[in-house]
């Protein structure tokens, strides 16, 4: 258990001041009623009324697919709104900062930039990983939120619990885990901790594993007062009825996304495989997440020549320890095939 860790404390004083929002529909939620109290059209189109703006159903659903309690859930607009939100609840403008890893994930350090908070990189090794000194030691009292994204974009490792617990243990902030890869890692994670950490928050998303990035639905678990402060601050009706509802759906196939996920790990395995043949390619980091970070002998010509044959995948050579690298997505096996093809056209 943490200590130093109160939550009151670390959330900016207006925020915890703040009254929120009080929407029609949070104060009735029922259906059978006649509803004239939210300047609603009364014809039934289909999505004439607001939505529920707790989301209360799909949450019920959620709370049995994770095994985290309804209270424990914040469901937003992609993960990207509770990142932002956690920011501006936790940052007193021109005062207080995160911490992120570098290299990482971009969105941290552009929501704590629109809040005027500071942002302070902690240097991954050559193994993209870090120790709890070097992490503790560019802490201070005005450190709110570290980020630690795992499996880590761009880098595909995880950070391993003999760094996670004693961070969560010392540090008296908020440890928010980005587990926006989790289905495709053999490492367990880091929710079933969630009910026993007052200070960790953990993210996860409907984009990636799940084949939905259109639709925009992210997953934020935390205690229920962390809870609490999200829906305080976000709009009162941040999901709308069109994703709500399809999500509702989507609960329902747990399997196809589980087919999906096999696919994708053993076509990261062949991918894996094929790459490393090449003369070109100098290093194939391990992944635990649904792309690689490949290393190249001359990235630059390669990214052009796939380019040209309308390939398209990420450089990611400026960051740090990264000299060299591409990040490429694992596609469908025939979109994997032809990547490989293609990059053998000039592997000579
Ligand atoms: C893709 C990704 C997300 C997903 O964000 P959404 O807003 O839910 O689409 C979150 N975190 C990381 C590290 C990602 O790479």
């Amino acid at each position: 258990m943490n200590a130093r860790f109160t939550l009151s404390s670390l959330v900016r004083d207006n925020i915890l001041d703040l009254v929120p929002y009080s929407s029609a529909r949070m104060e009735y939620s029922g259906t059978q009623a006649v509803l004239l109290d939210a300047n609603e059209n009364p014809f039934d189109t289909g999505y004439n009324r607001y939505p529920d703006p707790l989301q209360r159903k799909l949450k019920s659903l959620i709370s049995v697919l994770k095994a985290v309690p309804e209270n424990n859930i914040f469901l937003g607009n992609g993960s990207d709104e509770a990142i932002d939100l956690l920011v501006r609840i936790f940052c007193n403008p021109g005062k207080d900062h995160i911490l992120t890893m570098d290299p990482s994930y971009g969105m941290y350090e552009v929501c704590a930039r629109i809040q005027d908070a500071g942002v302070r990189k902690i240097p991954l090794d050559r193994n993209f990983a870090s120790d709890l000194s070097t992490i503790m030691n560019m802490t201070d009292e005005r450190s709110k939120i570290i980020f630690l994204c795992s499996p880590n974009n761009p880098t595909g490792n995880v950070f391993s619990p003999a760094i996670v617990y004693p961070l969560l243990d010392k540090f008296p902030g908020l440890v928010v885990i980005d587990e926006a890869y989790q289905d495709f890692s053999s490492f367990p994670g880091f929710l079933p901790d969630l009910l026993q950490r007052p200070n960790l928050v953990i993210l996860q998303t409907f984009s990636k594993a799940w084949g939905q990035a259109g639709i925009r639905l992210g997953m934020a678990f935390a205690s229920e007062e962390i809870i609490t402060l999200l829906n305080k601050v976000k709009y009162p009706y941040n999901l709308n009825n069109l994703t709500i509802q399809y999500a509702v759906q989507l609960t329902g196939h747990v399997e196809e996304k589980g087919a999906w996920v096999d696919t994708i790990r053993k076509q990261r395995q062949w991918l894996t495989e094929q790459l490393s043949l090449l003369r070109m390619v100098t290093k194939v980091f391990p992944s635990e997440a649904n792309f690689l970070l490949v290393r190249f002998t001359d990235h630059a010509r390669v990214f052009e020549w796939l380019r040209d044959h309308k390939i398209i995948v990420r450089d990611r050579s400026t960051s740090r320890h990264c000299e060299g690298c591409l990040r490429i997505t694992v596609g469908t096996p025939e979109e994997n095939k032809i990547l490989v093809n293609c990059i053998k056209e000039i592997d000579k």
